[in-house]
């Protein structure tokens, strides 16, 4: 097991080697940078190049607290002297560098990991899908959460198979769909890493239109880094027309987007289609909302059912098992996910939820008590404004319902 200052060396080796690399390595041209949507398409040999020190400024995502902790890590690990000859305490490292300089039958590919189950995880590496182990020397606690893969991962893998491959290395993850673990309540686990937005989906009837649930995926897309997009769905079932548009202004006026859908009617699929394109979108909502059939819409032949059933299998095993990666034919990909109810405001407090709502906020500044809740406190600018109309009655009720299940 190598201790915290060993791993330090070995990371620290790594990136020299790569450093030295990209030195004596050709340039790869401008154009020919493996820009992360379009890695599918790159060729492999230049999937070689790639290091996530090359990257430009992006930014390792972490559990609250866990970049500090590290920082902090790794100033008091940095001012420890060097080992004399640290190429024979890792010689590892040296010969990995190799396999990557030659180009060998081991080398390394990048891919994105599309399900994980039981140690083992499906990796899309562009030409060929590859199942992989994760080496062992890969530790969770190295991320600051409870799982070292998780499905949207982009990942280094040393193939050594026609279809078979080890993950040597987990590149920065740009944002992380998280929830606590359901063992170690203070740490989070990945459901997703690597989404870029989230769907909420919600129909006009059947289920009704739930708007404190979709606040609450607001919250969690904020605090994920997930830009939301929200649809209603089922909108051949509003007797007025109109009726969808009117109800959804507070948040159009917020600047969320939102889109009007009928799986049945068709109406509303080709801005879907739009929204869905190039990116990798999780999608959050109630059962029995048309998610499954606005997908296979857009996408014939995606069938998020299948994975509802073996959801329902899996269920109480509390495991990200089930969680896949579908591609989309128009590029970009779908994440579906059942973990997805329990994501949002774990660790949120009462005194924080205002931020989420930024017409509360834009209110609040003027109630007589600073610390107002505005809940009950008399001089509540606020509840004057929902009164008056200026603040949608059906968002400040939401407001209040999240409050009352916050901590304080
Ligand atoms: P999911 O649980 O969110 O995946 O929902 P499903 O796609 O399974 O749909 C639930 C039910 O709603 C099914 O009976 C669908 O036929 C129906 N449904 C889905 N989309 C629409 C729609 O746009 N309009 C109407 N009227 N029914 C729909
Ligand atoms: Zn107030």
């Amino acid at each position: 097991m190598a201790t915290r200052e060993e791993k330090f060396w070995q990371r620290y080796k790594e990136e020299k080697a790569a450093q030295q690399m990209r030195k004596q390595a050709p340039k790869p041209p401008k154009t020919g940078r493996v820009r992360r949507k379009d890695w599918l398409l790159a060729d492999v040999a230049d999937l070689d190049l790639y290091d996530e020190l090359d990257l430009p400024e992006r930014e390792r995502v972490m559990p609250r607290g866990e970049q500090e902790r590290r920082r902090a890590n790794l100033a008091t690990t940095a001012v420890q002297p060097a080992p004399a000859d640290h190429r024979a305490a890792t010689p590892g490292a040296a010969a990995e560098s190799s396999i990557e300089s030659e180009n060998s039958v081991g080398k390394r590919q990048r891919g994105i990991v599309v399900e994980v189950s039981a140690g083992l995880c499906r990796v899309n590496l562009g030409e060929r899908m590859a199942l992989c182990t994760v080496r062992s020397t890969l530790k969770a606690a190295d991320t600051g959460y409870t799982n070292v893969v998780a499905v949207g991962d982009e990942v280094m893998v040393s193939v050594n198979g026609a279809k078979q491959g080890i993950v040597e290395k987990v590149l920065p993850r740009r944002s992380a769909l998280a929830r606590p673990d359901v063992f170690y309540g203070h740490l989070q686990q990945v459901i997703a890493a690597n989404v870029d937005q989230l769907l909420i989906v919600a129909s006009w009837r059947e289920p009704a239109i739930w708007p404190e649930l979709i606040d609450r995926y607001l919250i969690g897309a904020e605090r994920n880094r997930l830009t939301p997009i929200i649809c209603i769905n089922k909108i051949d079932l509003a007797d007025d027309p109109r009726a969808p548009e009117k109800k959804l202004t507070p948040y159009t006026t917020l600047g969320v987007r939102v889109l009007f859908t009928s799986a049945q009617t068709r109406v509303g699929l080709d801005a879907l289609r739009e929204v869905l394109h190039g990116k990798t979108s999780a999608l959050a909502g109630l059962s029995g909302v048309g998610k499954s059939s606005l997908l296979s819409a857009v996408e014939p032949g995606l069938n998020l059912r299948t994975a509802d059933v073996s959801d329902r299998r899996h269920e109480g095993r509390h495991t990200t098992a089930q969680v896949t990666l579908h591609p989309l034919s128009t590029g970009g990909f779908v994440v579906d996910t059942p973990g997805i109810r329990e994501f949002g405001l774990s660790g949120l407090r009462q005194s924080e939820l205002v931020r989420f709502y930024a017409e509360i906020a834009a209110q609040a500044t003027r109630c007589r008590f600073a610390d107002c809740s505005h809940t009950r406190e008399p001089g509540c600018a606020v509840k004057l404004a929902v009164r008056q109309g200026r603040i949608s009655e059906m968002r400040y009720q939401s407001y209040r319902k999240i409050y009352r299940d916050l901590e304080a």
